[in-house]
């Protein structure tokens, strides 16, 4: 069955220029576009034939460009892909990253290789790491990741909070009968383990553009899941950490967290730029525009970067743009682009 999207902007009245920012603030760099689950609403199956990108950008040329993005304004930086914690110099990445000096230094794995690498990206230097975890059930995790084991991530996620990171998020995105039901668990299992769980609206990019019609689960219906635990209050943004909307719980001790990519999507005043793997700067999530500086990232020619940079945040969609809901989405590639 299909029906209509309730599709709204998230600001009434006269458009404004979704950028106010001259430059960005926030990047996210997908430093592989391998990935070791194939997640139904992100990708085709492992054996869709894909073939990873072999120019991929390494240790050093992030270093290079992120140095440069700094220069520029950048402060805060999320390290995502693909599977990160599959590259094997992200622990290095990290390192050199914190060397530079960042306000926020982030982390987003889907945690099969986190057992091993938790305390080496801790010592590295990063801050915070977010896991995505579709089910607590074994055989459904297994069934949206395409073959991932539940235990190994949860092992991961144990391994994390021994790490003693200053915060994990859980990234669950919802689909309308394959993991709607466990809403409500997956907040319960987080908050006892000091995890703050996030809850997100399947988007229309990539593999997501096939089910997020007929699967999405809005926001209001999501939180109406949680209202027993939750304080009757409005959802707030977290000042300098993306769209995600939080709702205290009842005693005030912990979050939760919503992600409204569909229903409400809120470009304004996006200031995020991302990196994929192969080092194209690209300004959206929902389109495949940007510029490649790989050349100037792997020889250091930082004021190629910063001509780069400023091309491709001139690609920055307007005021009219309606994010992951726009026809362009259904062509990214998250993989390489970065969710
Ligand atoms: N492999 C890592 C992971 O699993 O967290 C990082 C990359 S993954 C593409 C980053 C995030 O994008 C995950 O939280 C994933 O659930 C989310 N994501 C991917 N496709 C999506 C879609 N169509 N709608 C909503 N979220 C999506």
């Amino acid at each position: 069955m299909s029906f209509a999207l309730p599709i709204f902007r998230s600001t009434q009245g006269p458009k404004e220029p979704a950028v106010e920012q001259t430059s960005p603030r926030s990047v996210r760099i997908s430093v592989t576009d391998r990935c070791d689950m194939a997640c139904v609403y992100c990708r085709p199956s492992m054996t869709d034939g894909y073939v990873p990108a072999e120019d991929r950008l390494d240790v050093d040329a992030w270093e290079r460009l992120v140095r440069a993005l700094v220069a520029q304004g950048v402060r805060r930086v999320r390290i995502t892909g693909g599977e990160p914690l599959l590259f094997r110099g992200v622990v290095d990445v990290v390192r050199r990253i914190r060397a530079i000096g960042v306000e926020d230094l982030a982390l987003t794995t889907n945690a099969s290789r986190l057992a091993a690498l938790a305390a080496p990206l801790r010592e590295a230097g990063l801050a915070r790491i977010n896991v995505s975890l579709d089910s607590l059930d074994p055989a459904r995790f297994a069934e949206i990741t395409r073959g991932g084991s539940l235990e190994r991530v949860l092992e991961g996620v144990e391994a994390a909070r021994a790490a003693g990171f200053d915060e994990i998020k859980i990234n669950t995105v919802v689909l309308r009968g394959r993991n709607d039901d466990e809403i409500e668990a997956i907040t319960r299992w987080a908050w006892d383990r000091g995890i703050v769980p996030r809850f997100i609206e399947v988007m229309g990019v990539g593999e997501g553009a096939k089910l997020y019609q007929s699967h999405v689960v809005g926001y209001r219906e999501m939180r109406a899941l949680v209202a027993h635990l939750c304080a009757d209050e409005d959802a707030e943004v977290e000042r300098d950490r993306g769209p995600a909307k939080y709702v205290r719980s009842r005693d005030g001790k912990h979050r939760v967290g919503f992600i409204t990519g569909t229903t409400d999507t809120f470009c304004e005043g996006c200031d995020r730029l991302r990196a994929s793997s192969t080092g194209v700067l690209r300004a959206c999530l929902s389109k495949n525009d940007g510029v490649d500086v790989s050349d100037a990232a792997r020889s250091g020619d930082e004021s190629s970067i910063t001509r780069g940079l400023a091309d491709a945040w001139a690609m920055k969609p307007d005021g009219s743009w309606k994010g992951c809901t726009e026809a362009t989405a259904k062509a990214v590639n998250m993989r390489a682009t970065g969710g």
